[in-house]
C-alpha cells in the first residue's frame, strides 16, 4: 500500500509539478507577399492549451486554425508593436470568437503611443469601438455587453525590464526595444522555471534584450535583414551578427529565427556562420507551424 501511495505521489509530481510548454510558430514571415509564409504570430502552449498569443499578422489566423489552437483557451495577447505584419488578423480573431464559447476578459498588451503610432488602447478603440471603430459592429467586445471582452493595456516605454502579468506560475515581462521610430517591445514569458523570450522587430540599439533574455530556454529572434545590411533596414532590424552578440550575452538554450524575409531566405548558411561567431548554441530556422518543446 505504502509503495502504491509513493508511486502516486511521485507520478503526480511528474504530471503536475512542471507544466508542459511548447512554442509554436504561426507565421515565420514578415510583411512581404511572395515569402509563402504567414506574417508574425506565435503561440505558447501550456499543458496542451493555447494560452498566450504573441502578435497576429496576416495569415496567422489561418495557421491558428490549422494547429488547432482555441480562442476560449487564450488568456493573453502580447503585441510587440502595431505594424500590419504583427496585428492585421486581430479583427478576424475577434469575429471568429463569436462562434466559440470564449468568455471573460482577454487581456491584450502593447506599446504606448508616440508621434508615429497610436497607443495600443487607442489602436483597439480605433478598430472596434462603437461609433469610432472601422469595425464598430464588434464594439460589444469593448463595452461590456459581449461574453468576451478585450481589455487593452499600454506598456510604458522603459529600458528596464518590468513584470506586466502574473497569474499562477505564468509571469510575463516586457522591455522597450529599438525598431526605428516605432514604439516596440520584447517580451519574456516564464512558466515556472521554463521561459520563452520574443525579440519582436528591433535592431539592438537599446541593449535591453540581453537582460530580458538572460538564460531563457528559447530566444525567438527576428531574422529580417542579412549580413551587411545598412541604412533603414539596419535601423529597424538586427543583422545576424547582432543576433549573435545578443545571444552570446543572454546565453539562451536555443535561438529560433523567425520573421524571415526574401532578403534573408536562401542566406541561411551565411546567417548561421555570422551568429556562430559569437554564440555557439543551437540555432533553428522557423517555418510556419514549427513546434519547439521546452524541456
Ligand atoms: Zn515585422
Amino acid at each position: 500500500m505504502k509503495s502504491v501511495i509513493l508511486v502516486f505521489i511521485f507520478s503526480s509530481t511528474l504530471l503536475f509539478g512542471q507544466a508542459k510548454v511548447w512554442l509554436q510558430i504561426l507565421g515565420s514571415g514578415g510583411p512581404e507577399s511572395g515569402d509563402k509564409r504567414a506574417s508574425t504570430g506565435y503561440i505558447v502552449w501550456i499543458n496542451g492549451k493555447s494560452r498566450i498569443l504573441v502578435d497576429f499578422g496576416g495569415g496567422a489566423s489561418l495557421r491558428f486554425e490549422e494547429v488547432n489552437a482555441k480562442i476560449p483557451n487564450l488568456d493573453v495577447i502580447l503585441l510587440t508593436h502595431l505594424h500590419v505584419d504583427h496585428t492585421a488578423d486581430l479583427p478576424a480573431l475577434l469575429k471568429s470568437a463569436f462562434f466559440t464559447r470564449a468568455s471573460g476578459n482577454l487581456l491584450l498588451y502593447g506599446p504606448k503611443e508616440n508621434n508615429y503610432m497610436p497607443s495600443t488602447e487607442d489602436f483597439i478603440r480605433r478598430l472596434f469601438e462603437d461609433g469610432k471603430g472601422a469595425w464598430q459592429y464588434l464594439g460589444d467586445h469593448l463595452d461590456g455587453s459581449a461574453r468576451l471582452q478585450i481589455k487593452a493595456y499600454d506598456i510604458d516605454d522603459s529600458r528596464k525590464v518590468k513584470e506586466i502579468y502574473r497569474e499562477g506560475d505564468i509571469h510575463i515581462f516586457a522591455v522597450s526595444v529599438h525598431h526605428g521610430s516605432i514604439p516596440a517591445l520584447a517580451y519574456r514569458v516564464n512558466i515556472g522555471s521554463k521561459s520563452i523570450t520574443f525579440s519582436g522587430d528591433m535592431n539592438g540599439d537599446y541593449h535591453t534584450l540581453e537582460t530580458l533574455a538572460k538564460d531563457t530556454d528559447i530566444l525567438v529572434a527576428h531574422n529580417a535583414v542579412p549580413k551587411g545590411a545598412t541604412g533603414v533596414a539596419a535601423n529597424l532590424h538586427m543583422t545576424p551578427g547582432i543576433i549573435g552578440k545578443i545571444a552570446q550575452k543572454a546565453h539562451p538554450k536555443r535561438v529560433v529565427l523567425s520573421h524571415r524575409m526574401l532578403r534573408t531566405l536562401g542566406r541561411e548558411k551565411v546567417t548561421l556562420h555570422e551568429i556562430h561567431k559569437y554564440y555557439k548554441g543551437s540555432v533553428k530556422f522557423a517555418n510556419d507551424k514549427s513546434l519547439y518543446r521546452i524541456k
